[in-house]
């Protein structure tokens, strides 16, 4: 077999990648220089895909129980369990939990089936975790969860800040982006980041900045621009709504007392944004995964579109996406708050979904986000879920809760490539699902793009496509008409289709001009972009007058930088890791990276707790405790404490992070805040 052009299934960046089978499990692996996202680019975790795609550990028959069971089994017994669970508690009582990880057409049939036929806006997804804030201020500033930037304005930009992001690390090709632009171009980077990470020790300038000021420290830039005439009078005037009061309330801050840096580091940042117009502030889950995550967001956008810095070529905000299709899930509707094809819930909205589909019923509002899903479960509310390719009972705050959770569902069904997770041992039934490289499908990453994801590895064992598993359960359930779907071709078709439909130009999100095409066509899609590579470039934003908003942010006491006096624990990704190591711990060379979970801790405050580089401790939070292995930095502020995602309980006896964090989550969009937890630490 020659080489299939498809996708790379971790980060957001979503590069193209050329993978040639040399065996039966085995592909040479080579970066696409016909994709725009990375031109013939990768970084360590996809040059090196070739060694995950063995079958050790994979699940290849569908479970039920301990049993080996039959497809026809499995099926019939999940359409009686959910179908039962309705009968007598109603639609509300099931919920699926979807991921980022899933290919679009998969999350377009769970989709349809949650909202349009069971009637229930129970299906969330572990992306509620990753960027929903993201998602929550993109809909308040420009009426739609549009990203308004491309990686060509990573190119044309003279300056870049990067908030909250560890690119070098996490997104590494745009990170190979960013820094060939500086040396062709000279373009300035700003990193705002508690940690001294690889990313900033490159920077022009780091802000070390207090765990969770990025509201007082944006805002402040914004009234600094304000002060130094840098608004854009004309954009405010012709394409932004602003507040009545906005500028007399914006609250005048002590931000380099707030955000606990030097004064004149805070002055060349502002004059760093003063003298360079095209600006991109590219923003991550350091801004994302906090209890005032949306509001950063909108503290962002806020000043990007009081500048007048967005819908041009090297100028807007950025939010980047954490998992391979985040986006794609946010498009087809996957998030509990929206309804489909960035869609809401208004009667309209509702209506024109339920004609769309010709479906039943329709659900009646948003559902339960993430964690609310999970406390719902543990309190015995929801009677039967279904979790897709994600692994909650380590991945969702207070970990342990999510387990008692799973443990309190009455029916709990599992579609995963693993045999055994930290999940899937709760589950009654246990679906094999296609892994990379089997599946086929599309993805969207950070910029709008649309790829293909195509197979080039015969399914193993019985493994079947997630979309094909709803579909049938959908069938069994007696939803004789909305389910017969041929394949991933046809699933695509109706989904573009529904983006376009009675949309009239009041949604940027239309692929339309995709519903006509034939499954060749659609086997050989070129990655596409929607909303071309600036949507706002026409000035005009898909709110009801056309105009964005600016959205007056509060100041809160949380801003104020840590008044609490115990240490703060941060989490994050290692370079050559991903999620909870199914794939990439089966990779003999990425291993090599980081062998072991370790605490990072400043030297001061490891002196303080009796401490020692390469010694044992146990982090304490509310939520429970885990041993680490020590590693003194001065790259660390003084009085937090940094760990990593990736190990588990399948993993390892030590390192479980996901027992850590609290569940406290912004109150607009529901992501959970895990970059600022209160924690102790103590030599073991
Ligand atoms: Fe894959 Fe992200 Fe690396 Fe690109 S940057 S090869 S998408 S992990």
């Amino acid at each position: 077999m020659s080489g299939v052009r498809t996708t790379c299934p971790y980060c957001g960046v979503g590069c193209g990648v050329i993978a040639t089978p040399t065996g039966e499990r085995t592909a040479a692996i080579k970066g696409d220089a016909d994709h725009p996202a990375n031109r013939g680019k990768l970084c360590s975790k996809g040059t090196h895909l070739g060694e995950t795609i063995g079958l050790e550990g994979r699940l290849l028959h569908p479970m039920i129980g301990a049993k080996r069971a039959s497809w026809d089994e499995a099926l019939d017994l999940i359409a009686a369990r959910f179908s039962a669970a309705i009968a007598e508690h109603g639609p509300d009582s099931v919920a699926f939990y979807a991921s980022g990880q899933m290919l679009s057409e998969d999350y377009y049939v769970a989709n349809k089936l949650m909202k349009g036929f069971i009637g229930t806006g129970n299906i969330d997804t572990n992306s509620r975790l990753c960027m929903s804030s993201a998602v929550a201020a993109h809909v308040r500033a420009f009426g739609e969860d549009v990203v308004p930037c491309s990686y060509d304005d990573l190119d044309a930009a003279d300056l870049i800040i990067l908030v909250g992001s560890n690119t070098a690390w996490c997104h590494p090709v745009i990170w190979q982006r960013i820094e060939a632009a500086r040396k062709a171009r000279g373009t300035k980077l700003v990193v705002i980041d508690p940690r001294r990470t690889e990313t900033a020790e490159c920077a022009d300038l780091h802000l070390a900045i207090a765990p969770d000021t990025d509201v007082a420290l944006f805002t402040g830039l914004l009234a600094e621009a304000q002060r130094r005439w840098q608004l854009d009078g004309r954009y405010l005037a012709e394409c932004v709504s602003v507040p009545a009061g906005f500028w007399k309330d914006l609250p005048k801050l002590d931000v380099a007392r707030i955000c606990d840096i030097a004064p004149e580091d805070l002055r060349a940042f502002y004059d760093l944004f003063v003298a360079h117009p095209r600006t991109v502030t590219l923003f991550s889950q350091g801004v994302n995964q906090s209890v005032r995550g949306t509001d950063k967001g909108n503290a962002v956008i806020n000043l990007h579109l009081a500048t007048g810095r967005i819908g041009k070529p090297g100028a807007g905000p950025f939010s980047i996406t954490g998992q391979p299709n985040a986006m794609g899930g946010r498009e087809v509707g996957g998030l509990a708050s929206t309804l489909a094809a960035h869609m809401g819930f208004s009667d309209a909205e509702r209506d024109r979904a339920q004609r769309f589909w010709r479906s039943p019923t329709i659900c009646a509002g948003p559902g339960l986000k993430a964690v609310d899903l999970f406390n719902a479960m543990a309190r015995g509310k929801i009677k039967a879920v279904w979790i897709m390719a994600t692994n909650p009972a380590v991945s969702m705050p207070d970990a342990r809760m999510a387990r008692v959770a799973l443990a309190n569902c009455p029916f709990v069904v599992v579609s995963d490539c693993i045999a055994e997770t930290d999940t899937s041992l709760y589950a009654q039934v246990k679906l094999p699902a296609l892994g990379w490289g089997e599946k086929d499908g599309t993805v969207t990453n950070s910029e709008r793009r649309v790829s293909r994801q195509r197979p080039f590895l015969a399914p193993p064992g019985e493994t079947r496509a997630d979309w094909w598993a709803v579909a049938e359960v959908g069938r069994r359930m007696g939803f004789a008409n909305g389910f017969d779907f041929a394949g991933p071709a046809s699933i695509f078709r109706e989904f573009a289709a529904q983006t376009g439909f009675e949309n009239e130009g009041s949604r940027a999100l239309d692929l339309s001009d995709k519903a006509g095409l034939g499954d060749a066509d659609y086997d050989a899609m070129a990655p596409f972009q929607w909303g071309g590579v600036s949507p706002f470039a026409e000035r005009r934003y898909p709110t009801s007058d056309g105009r964005a908003r600016l959205v007056p942010i509060a100041f809160s006491p949380r801003d104020d930088g840590g008044r609490d006096t115990r240490l703060r624990l941060n989490t994050g990704r290692y370079r050559d890791q991903w999620h909870t190591m199914t794939r990439t711990g089966l990779s003999p060379t990425l291993s090599q990276h980081r062998r072991e979970p370790l605490v990072e801790i400043h030297p001061d405050t490891a002196r303080s707790y009796g401490l020692n580089d390469g010694g044992l401790a146990r982090v304490t939070t509310a939520q429970g405790n885990s041993i680490f292995r020590v590693a003194i930095t001065s790259s660390m502020r003084r009085r937090e404490v940094f760990v990593p995602i990736h190990w588990t309980d399948k993993t390892s006896g030590a390192g479980r992070t996901g027992l850590l964090p609290g569940d406290d989550r912004d109150p607009i969009s529901g992501q959970p805040g895990f970059k600022n937890t209160p924690a102790t630490i103590a030599p073991f």
